[in-house]
């Protein structure tokens, strides 16, 4: 048993503005805990001159100030509790903090570079790592993803998110057995045995949670998350079994109501977020005061859940994220005052172990057997009768596996029947006989063959054949996804640069389903490669149905798409991560190659050990001396260059692996963005045809096109009068060719402008009778107006714009 109080540490947010952060100090010193001191301005408003400042001041294990990497607090967080779960015992790291403090961040990761992984991901990565190298036991690992929001739980990993909404699934609830442990009824766990498997999962979960997530339901900040690795493991032919699980909790802001100040539903969220976390607060109360009999676990589903990590059997840390601007310095103080308390609370975490009772049994039943079969020799109950064909050959059957069998420690089991002993010796002798007879010549040349193969014995020849052969098949799959992706990425250059119809019937969407970069990566078995794809495969139509996008998208859709997407702030970052995604498969492309180099210069070297021994050995022979005592020179050096290369390739081999995890993850970032992106240009799309039908006889008045939702730079321009506006910069804007045919098409001057609006009610627009091609072509009209009304702006006489096309205020 292991007991200790909940360690907490304290991360600070890098402010964006140096005038705009708050005072605070980091005191560090080696021997003592360090100190937080925080340092509020007396309000100098309060009416009289106060010049004394106060100052408050908090320990924790570690601060880390704004400058700390993912990778350092990875290092000093989450690696010892990792270890810890990987050791049998339970690990429960949670964030807590204002929104916007670094909670996800620090938890899960930025959704922009590589670098940025959070704990959630590294720790995977160090699990599995670990799990690889532990090959005396055998392990299983399970992941469950759950977020709690106002009071209900959800599965992040339920597949059946692909068919209904939300509030349609099936809620998680509490169940509790009568030994008061605590069970979440639909909850599904998932196997993932590999980093890659529960890697997809996490991504899974992520982009369920924000697929869910609507400007009305701002989930992210106002519920809870938390993603669980269940390990289990057990030595082979053991009946013990070792369970350990690691939570990973991502909480909702600690934002007090007040400070929101908003009505209707969004109040009812922040209540019930502060709640919950006061619930948290009452308990850590309760627990770190002395002699207190009760602890209100149940009062809500997060303290019921989390009961174990706080004052149970469980290993725990927090982490408090500090966003110490000015204006948060308040919330920074409470979230401070929160750790203090949690420092105080011992928790005593215990092996998790059980017996396997299947194993169990199986164990038992081997022991009476072997027990009455002992009574039977004591007893001398003999059997007369003669065994049967089908006894003999079953006898013989387990003669051959046993003598198959290369364990020096397997047994044949035959029971105590005398007859069946005495049978198995007769066949073995038989056996053997044959053998003589059959193997004199064979069994001298074997002799001869070993002696040839002496430093490179035939056994250890053949261990490294076969490893060679396993690297050989894994470097192919590699190369060979390399060059799939390869493929796939010129492809998709290729599809870009062709004509847009032929583009409409090869691609039904801008992203295809799924994965727009291709599948998966290199995959390191066929089978997984079959799991990622249903993966993709589910996860690109649950996109379609939450974001209520089609199949078939429209010439305008795909257009307004386009322009959208040029225009999102999100692209820098998709472009950014597909450039850094090209250096790596360049990289990994170079890498395979050098591999395969080395992998013949190892086999190239193994053939002349093998020969120059074998001139050594014909020379003794025909000089009729016997090997030379003295170590040849020649043979030494290529060993010692074999071993050289052996380095070389494993070293390569490792960095190889390493590079295909960032391929992956920066694949998933990339989805991840993509789908954002999408789902975004979805909503506004659906608004946009929404007040078109709305407004429809006004499709030609410009005044209620609402401009792209996009770079706030944007935002910014078009909140302002557009005759301040003539410098604006139209680039980003520019329309692209039409797939519709115009008579007149985006000339910049104003006159053109009033040519290309349409001067008509939207009825008297050629429609096609199909009401969602109609609301197509409608939308991509008004996307067209509002193009070419940015387009104007930036060249057109500001006046005549002004009473024409002023835009709304952004809402
Ligand atoms: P929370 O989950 O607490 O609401 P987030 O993790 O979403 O906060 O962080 C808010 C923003 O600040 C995000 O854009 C995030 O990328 C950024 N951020 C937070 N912590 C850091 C950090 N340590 N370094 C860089 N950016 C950070
Ligand atoms: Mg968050």
């Amino acid at each position: 048993m292991v007991k200790q109080t909940i360690q907490i540490f304290a991360r600070v947010k890098p402010t964006v503005r140096k005038q705009q952060q708050g005072i605070y100090s980091i005191d560090e010193d080696e021997k003592l805990t360090p100190n937080l001191e925080i340092i509020l301005p007396r309000d100098l408003a309060d009416g009289f001159v106060n010049n004394k400042r106060e100052s408050y001041k908090f320990k924790f294990q570690k601060i880390f100030d704004q400058g700390a990497s993912q990778e350092t607090i990875f290092e000093n967080i989450a690696k010892p509790v990792a270890e810890s779960v990987l050791a049998g015992y339970n690990g429960t790291i949670f964030a807590y903090g204002q929104t916007g403090s670094g909670k996800t961040f620090t938890i899960t990761g930025g959704a922009e570079r590589y670098s940025d992984r959070g704990i959630i991901p590294r720790t995977l990565s160090y699990i599995f790592e670990q799990l690889q190298k532990d090959s005396s036991t055998i392990h299983t690992t399970h992941i469950s993803y759950l977020e709690i929001y106002n009071e209900c739980g959800y599965d992040l990993l339920d597949p059946r998110h692909e068919a209904s909404s939300l509030e349609d699934l099936p809620k998680v609830t509490i169940l509790e057995d009568p030994d008061q442990n605590i069970h979440l009824k639909n909850l599904s766990l998932h196997q993932a045995a590999t980093e890659e498997e529960a890697l997809n999962l996490l991504f899974l979960g992520d982009t369920n949670r924000m697929i869910a997530e609507t400007p009305m339901n701002q989930a992210s900040t106002r519920s809870h998350c938390i993603f669980t690795i269940h390990l289990s493991s057990k030595e082979p032919g053991s009946a013990t079994v070792r369970h350990a699980k690691l939570h990973l909790v991502d909480l909702a802001g600690s934002e007090r109501v007040a400070k929101t100040g908003v009505g209707g539903q969004l109040l009812t969220e922040a209540k019930y977020i502060n709640l919950s976390l006061h619930y948290l607060e009452q308990v850590i109360i309760a627990l770190s005061e002395k002699h207190r009999a009760h602890i209100p676990y149940r009062n809500s589903m997060m303290t019921s859940v989390l009961r174990d990590s706080l004052g149970g059997n469980c290993m725990t840390t927090m982490i408090a994220t500090l966003s110490l601007e000015k204006r948060n310095i308040d919330e920074s103080i409470s979230t401070c005052r929160f750790a203090q308390r949690v420092a105080l609370i011992k928790n005593e975490a215990v092996l998790n172990e059980e017996i396997d009772p299947r194993l169990m049994i199986i164990r038992l039943q081997k022991e009476i057997q072997e027990l009455k079969d002992e009574l039977a020799i004591f007893t001398g109950e003999q059997r007369t009768e003669a065994l049967s064909d089908a006894e003999l050959l079953q006898l013989e059957k387990l003669i051959t596996s046993f003598l198959d069998d290369q364990d020096p420690e397997s047994r044949l089991e035959v029971g105590t029947d005398m007859r069946k002993i005495h049978h198995c010796f007769h066949h073995l002798k038989k056996l053997l006989n044959d053998k003589k007879i059959h193997g004199k010549s064979t069994v001298s040349c074997e002799i001869k063959d070993q002696d040839c193969q002496e430093p490179l014995k035939e056994e250890e020849y053949k261990k490294l054949r076969d490893i060679l052969q396993q690297r050989d098949n894994e470097i192919n799959i590699l190369v060979n996804m390399l060059k799939k992706e390869k493929k796939k990425a010129q492809d998709a250059l290729h599809l870009s640069s062709m004509d847009r119809s032929e583009c409409r019937h090869s691609q039904s969407l801008p992203f295809p389903p799924g994965n727009p970069e291709g599948l998966r990566t290199l995959p390191s078995s066929a089978p997984k490669q079959i799991q990622d794809v249903s993966t993709f495969g589910y996860r690109s139509s649950l996109l379609h149905r939450k974001t209520g996008m089609r199949e078939e998208m429209s010439l305008g859709r795909q257009e307004a798409f386009e322009i959208f997407k040029r225009d999102h702030a999100d692209s820098v970052t998709i472009e950014d991560n597909k450039q850094i995604l090209k250096q790596r498969f360049s990289e990994a492309k170079a890498l395979g190659e050098s591999i395969n180099e080395t992998r013949s210069k190892i086999g190239r070297l193994k053939e002349e050990i093998t020969q120059r021994h074998m001139q050594q050995v014909a020379l003794g022979v025909s000089e009729n001396i016997a090997m030379p005592s003295m170590p040849d020179l020649l043979e030494e050096k290529l060993r010692s260059q074999l071993e050289e290369e052996k380095r070389r390739y494993k070293t390569m081999f490792t960095h190889l692996k390493a590079l295909k995890v960032e391929i992956e993850h920066l694949q998933l970032l990339m989805d991840k963005a993509k789908m954002k992106l999408q789902k975004e240009f979805e909503a506004w799309w659906t608004e946009e045809a929404t007040s078109l039908q709305v407004n429809s006889p006004a499709v030609n008045s410009l005044s209620h096109v609402k401009p792209f939702p996009q770079t706030p730079e944007f935002q910014q321009e078009t909140s302002q009068p557009l005759f301040n506006k003539s410098n604006v910069n139209a680039r980003k804007i520019l329309p692209s060719p039409s797939p519709i045919p115009h008579s007149q098409e985006h000339n910049s001057t104003s006159a053109s402008l009033e040519s290309s609006v349409p001067e008509r009610p939207a009825s008297s627009v050629p429609l096609t009778g199909d009401s969602q091609t109609d609301s197509d072509i409608l939308a991509f009209i008004k996307a067209r107006q509002s193009i070419l009304q940015k387009k104007c702006t930036s060249s057109a006489p500001s006046v005549w714009i002004m009473r024409k096309v002023r835009p709304r205020e952004p809402t």
